[in-house]
């Protein structure tokens, strides 16, 4: 149930920042028919992260990653943005968002409208769109190479080729970790939103822009490992808690 008073709030807080940053998790697509890692049923119930998701067991053995990114494929290429996308673009365009921090790699920010007006968006553990060869660092669309019938796919080089996503024990793109703390150390309001917040260094953020004097709103369905340090917690579906707050925004 939401709770009205909260959303007046957290309004008036939107309403009153002008360098918002928007740091999202997983939780945001799961309306959007991608299933996050941790809730009940979430892709870690399926594939364990040790082995799907390590980069030191990719070089040693790409199939098990492909196994699981083969699933994924056609459903985040299919994936089309729902309500708390598209309220996060509406408030770029309103100038109030300023950055967008996520840890997503399912490109839907972008595809809601994200990142056309002022807005920055900083992908901390890269995108799932392009690919590369882990060994000459070669460039690929998923349709210039075979991914679906081999176990996985090989560069002319004898390199792996992955998507470039950032797997666990994998360093973060050069340059976004440093961007994205800067505009945290900027910001007058932090909208966290789907995150259980336990992935380092990412969870870093909503620390930097609490220290650095930002109110901090989290819009999430469970608690997180930093519920202390948020000025409003607003509990429940991000897409409807979304709607209800850009219809007080907008009126
Ligand atoms: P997480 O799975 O650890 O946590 C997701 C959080 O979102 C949970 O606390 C859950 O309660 C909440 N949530 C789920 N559905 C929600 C909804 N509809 N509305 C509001 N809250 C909702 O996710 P994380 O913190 O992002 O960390 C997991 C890692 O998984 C990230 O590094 C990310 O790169 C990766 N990942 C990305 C995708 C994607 O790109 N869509 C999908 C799965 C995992």
């Amino acid at each position: 149930m939401i709770d009205e008073k909260q959303i007046t709030d957290a309004a008036n807080i939107i309403k009153e920042s002008n360098y918002i940053v928007v740091f999202t998790g997983a939780g945001i697509s799961t309306e959007s028919g991608i299933d996050d890692f941790r809730s009940e049923g979430g892709l870690w119930s399926r594939y364990d992260p040790a082995i799907y998701a390590s980069y030191h067991y990719f070089l040693d053995d790409p199939s098990k990653f492909w196994e699981m990114n083969r699933s994924l494929e056609d459903l985040v290429a299919n994936a089309e943005p729902n309500p708390a996308h598209y309220a996060i673009a509406e408030l770029e365009e309103l100038g109030k968002v300023k950055a967008i921090i996520t840890q997503n790699v399912d490109m839907l920010h972008q595809k809601a409208g994200s990142g056309k007006y002022d807005a920055k968006i900083f992908e901390l553990h890269g995108q799932f769109g392009t690919l590369e060869c882990i060994k000459c660092r070669k460039e690929f669309h998923y349709e210039e190479i075979d991914t679906k019938s081999v176990k996985y796919p090989v560069c002319d080089c004898s390199g792996f080729i992955k998507p470039k996503v950032v797997l666990f024990g994998e360093s973060l793109p050069i340059g976004v970790m440093e961007g994205a703390m800067n505009a945290c150390r900027e910001c007058d309001c932090f909208l966290m939103v789907g995150s259980s917040l336990v992935v380092s260094p990412a969870n870093f953020m909503p620390s930097i822009a609490k220290q650095y004097g930002a109110r901090i709103l989290f819009i999430n369905k469970e608690s997180t490992v930093m519920d202390n340090i948020a000025d409003i917690f607003l509990r429940g579906s991000a897409s409807e808690i979304f709607t209800a707050l850009m219809k007080k925004i907008n009126t």
